[in-house]
């Protein structure tokens, strides 16, 4: 299962034992320049960023990781997404909320977008803070945390709206909450009758797989039906340890997607995105959304153009397994919204013309 992906090594020090629990990750992580230096050798510019962004938005690595950055080269895939560049100070257009979740919640930290589901931001917390985060506004600033109240006062919303049947538990990341937590929370879900689903969102198959216990998945299968969305970027996060992880998971009957986010210098280049997309498949993770890469604060140096975009997704369509490619979409205030080359060209008199993959065109007899 996990045979052909890379197993990473703990660092000088740390003993296999250490490097595999979850909890201490948590607690040894990259949170300035000289813990970096443990990992990579940082340029002047990721120095100064660091300093600069200290009061704006944390830096947060998990070892594991940072010890998938390549030490020497600062455009590394891996490195990009996590530690910050000054380039971040200079976005003029970007916006701290361009959702507008906010006016889009009933309740604290609920957003409800559409009428029958809802995105549950249950913990501020993450892993790591990703530089290209959409809930940079909240992910580690304490106003932004659920206290047992809140979380009660979000619960009771839930429960008096009957159209809600599918429930997104995202933040920050639900799975830095403890078992017991989950537990608790899942337990309240499902003793409300119309929440059909619940869908976990996740990036600690990226960037903590060890967080994906046999005790966690016994936890997660005991309040089926569950879905879980993961957040693989670029294929060198593609680990033994990140295999094993999802594995783990589809072994407890979790149905696994990824949605990723079409990011400059990182995954926007055709054979990237495929080997991205081919190894999530041998995964068992269903390549679910690819995002437009929203125009959010401090994030212009990742963002690519929706033509290039549209030319990436094209180019794959035929050239690998069907289910592997993901729907691009934008985000907009009023749901998402599929972006797709136009392979339906129109209709002439009875007949109408599609393009295929490989560019022929087909006339087809329709019916008026
Ligand atoms: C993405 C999202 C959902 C889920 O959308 P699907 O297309 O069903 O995956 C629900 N609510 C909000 C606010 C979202 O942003
Ligand atoms: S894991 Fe997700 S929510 Fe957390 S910082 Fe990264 S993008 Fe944001």
């Amino acid at each position: 299962m996990t045979s052909g992906f890379p197993k990473t090594s703990p660092p000088e020090g740390v003993t296999e034992a250490e490097w595999r629990d979850w909890r201490w990750q948590m607690r040894a992580r990259v949170r300035d320049a000289a813990a970096l230096e443990g990992f990579a050798d940082p340029v002047a510019d990721e120095r100064l960023a660091i300093e600069q962004l200290a009061q704006r938005f944390h830096f947060v690595i998990t070892p594991y990781y940072a010890a998938l950055m390549d030490p020497q080269d600062p455009d590394c895939p891996i490195r990009r997404q996590v530690v910050p560049r000054s380039a971040e100070l200079q976005d003029p257009a970007g916006l701290a909320d361009p959702l507008d979740e906010v006016a889009h919640s009933p309740v604290k930290n609920v957003i409800r977008v559409y009428p029958d589901r809802i995105a549950f931001c249950v913990n501020n917390e993450c892993a790591l803070y990703c530089r290209f985060c959409l809930r940079k506004r909240m992910v580690g600033e304490p106003g932004w945390a659920m206290k047992q109240r809140e979380l009660e006062t979000a619960l009771a919303w839930i429960r008096r709206t009957p159209e809600i049947r599918d429930v997104l538990l995202t933040g920050g990341d639900p799975l830095v909450f403890s078992d017991d937590k989950l537990a608790w929370l899942l337990g309240e879900l499902r003793s409300i009758p119309h929440v059909e689903i619940v869908r976990l969102g996740t990036r600690l198959p990226v960037t903590l797989p060890f967080r994906i216990t046999d005790d966690l998945c016994r936890l997660l299968e005991r309040h089926h039906p569950i879905w879980l969305n993961t957040h693989f970027n670029h294929p060198r996060e593609l680990t033994a340890e990140a295999a094993e992880a999802c594995d783990r998971l589809s072994r407890a009957g979790i149905p696994l997607g990824n949605q990723s986010v079409l990011m400059r210098g990182i995954n926007d280049d055709p054979d990237t995105m495929r080997a991205l997309c081919e190894g999530l498949v041998r995964m068992r993770v269903r390549p679910y959304y690819c995002y437009q890469a929203q125009l959010l604060e401090g994030t212009a140096h990742f963002r690519v153009p929706v033509e290039e975009g549209l030319a990436l997704f094209r180019s794959l369509r035929g050239r690998t397994s069907g289910f592997a490619i993901p729907q691009y979409v934008l985000d907009t205030p009023y749901g998402k919204v599929p972006l797709q080359h136009p392979f339906f060209r129109g209709r002439e008199g009875d007949d109408v013309i599609v393009e295929s993959f490989d560019g022929r065109l087909w006339r087809e007899p329709n019916p008026r």
